[in-house]
């Protein structure tokens, strides 16, 4: 991969940190408050509607780690790598999912598991 690509995704990565960190942050501060944005009145909607908000905040700052993952790996001059088998990912991956650490192999069998 070229320099120029490696800038390319990490500015790509970058930009999506900050926007996740500040969606967590949204998310949490609706967590702590119990902020009823939709209304629901009935107290298992409102368990419901906060165990959802929950489960979206899990799932930005499990992405957040792996966009942090992926910043660490560009310092470390190992991005765009497998971090299983050190093959290339391709592009067609990482214009997708940039935060990507495995190839389309390795994937295959970690979700085949
Ligand atoms: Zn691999």
């Amino acid at each position: 991969m070229t320099k120029e690509e490696i800038k390319k995704y990490k500015k790509i990565l970058e930009e999506e940190k900050e926007k996740l960190e500040k969606e967590i942050a949204e998310h949490e501060e609706l967590v702590d408050f119990g902020v009823d944005i939709d209304g629901a009145d009935e107290e298992a909607d409102e368990a419901e509607e906060m165990g959802n908000r929950m489960a979206i905040s899990q799932t930005l700052k499990k992405r957040l780690e792996e966009i942090s993952g992926a910043l660490r790996r560009i310092e470390e001059e190992k991005y765009g790598r497998c971090i299983k088998c050190g093959g290339e990912i391709s592009r067609e991956i990482l214009n997708v999912v940039p935060e990507s650490d495995l190839c389309v192999k390795c994937k295959q069998l970690s979700l085949g598991q």
